[in-house]
């Protein structure tokens, strides 16, 4: 789907004129990797055919004032004085405003309207998909370059020390740098990135369970705390320089908590499993990258305790499905997607009979949809 005429249109209604800039800023699943991105290790993330538009027009006061279509109230701040004062969504662009204005940028105001197709709060990093949107705005309007590494790290410090959330920067840099076609191998340490594209004739499905559950932010914070335990125990920085031989021989011989154990067992294995997968994906072995995602989902469920009952079902219902090469949740935990890689040429079928068994097995009304690799935040 392609919002580009929806927000033209609804900026028409709203201003009289058409747009001086539109915007458009994806969402994102991860192939493989999940936890690893705050443990300085490897993320094989894709950007998404859902995105954030937005379409504006400069303003001469320094305010930014913006309508959603999936929120009710406006954002509507002025670049001069902003508290953080709230949990709504205007937070996001606050934020964005304040870190580049921290980082020297003079900045101008602007007004339009956003559209999305990207799934609130479903694990899509709709946030992010916000984040970049806003920070394209701002960069475009006001005269700077767009460098999506830079921008990146705005989005988390947003993220981390505006909304307080302590995620780690995988997702913002998959929407500002994605490419069309391609997954992208990052190294999460020093943000090194190389391109992949997907097996020949394969595709990823996506599989929201639409279900969400409360310890996402608690659950996520014992899990940092679990890897940082265990990253002091082995002596190292972060659980990325711990090598899967070091990690079999220490564990077997030294005594740390089963809990921090475990998390270590996930990530240790988790970044190795990212780079087997890149390898795969380069020498276009589907079966190799689709057993991988298995394996992923295994250590999540069972070591990382991320995973719920409804993203096993899911898991578990595109696997038993012909065509279907591996499966996984995604994202970090707790509700929202997973992904499944399928033979595109059954696709399809494989979605309707996921979403059909999964809605008479849980009587929630699912979202599986097939998606492609896109570019990451961009003019249009
Ligand atoms: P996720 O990033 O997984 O979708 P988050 O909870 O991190 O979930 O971010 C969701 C928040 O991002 C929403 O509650 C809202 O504040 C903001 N947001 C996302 N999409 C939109 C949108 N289209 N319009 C306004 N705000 C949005
Ligand atoms: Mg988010």
């Amino acid at each position: 789907m392609n919002l580009k005429h929806e927000v033209r249109k609804e900026f028409y209604d709203r201003y009289g004129s058409w747009p001086d800039l539109v915007v458009r800023s994806p969402g994102r699943v991860n192939l493989i990797g999940e936890h690893t991105d705050y443990n300085d290790g490897y993320v094989l993330p894709m950007a998404i055919d859902r995105a954030v538009w937005i379409a504006v027009r400069s303003r001469e006061d320094r305010r930014v004032r913006v309508h959603s279509s999936q929120q009710s109230d406006p954002c509507d701040f002025a670049l001069d004085d902003f508290p953080n004062s709230d949990s709504g969504w205007s937070e996001y662009l606050k934020g964005m405003a304040k870190f580049l204005q921290d980082a020297g940028h003079a900045l101008v105001g602007w007004e339009g309207v956003m559209c999305s197709d990207i799934p609130i709060s479903s694990g899509l990093s709709s946030s992010a998909a916000v984040e970049m949107a806003a920070g394209l705005v701002f960069s475009e309007l006001s005269g700077f370059p767009f460098d999506g590494t830079a921008m990146a790290r705005i989005g988390q410090r947003v993220e981390n020390d505006w909304i307080g959330a302590k995620t780690g920067i995988m997702d913002q840099v998959i929407c500002a740098n994605g490419r069309e076609g391609a997954a992208l191998l990052l190294d999460c340490r020093d943000l090194s990135s190389e391109s992949i594209a997907l097996p020949p004739n394969t595709i990823v499905l996506v599989m929201n369970t639409k279900t969400r559950h409360d310890h996402r932010t608690s659950g996520y914070a014992d899990r940092r705390a679990s890897c940082e335990t265990a990253a002091a125990f082995f002596g190292v920085s972060h659980l990325r320089d711990l090598s899967v031989e070091e990690f079999d021989v220490r564990s077997r011989t030294e005594s740390l908590d089963a809990r921090s154990l475990q998390c270590a067992r996930h990530v240790v294995f988790e970044n190795e499993r990212v780079l087997a997968a890149a390898e795969a994906m380069r020498s276009a072995e589907a079966a190799d990258l689709g057993r991988l995602m298995d394996a992923s989902h295994t250590s999540l469920r069972d070591d990382f305790q991320v995973s719920t009952r409804e993203l096993n079902l899911m898991v578990e219902l595109s696997r038993a499905q012909p065509g279907c090469l591996g499966a996984r949740m995604t994202g970090g935990g707790f509700g929202g997607c997973a992904i499944a890689l399928v033979q595109t040429a059954k696709a399809e079928e494989i979605a309707s009979t996921v979403s059909a068994n999964y809605q008479s097995a849980t009587q929630i009304t699912p979202d599986v949809f097939t998606t492609r690799p896109s570019c990451g935040t961009s003019v249009v």
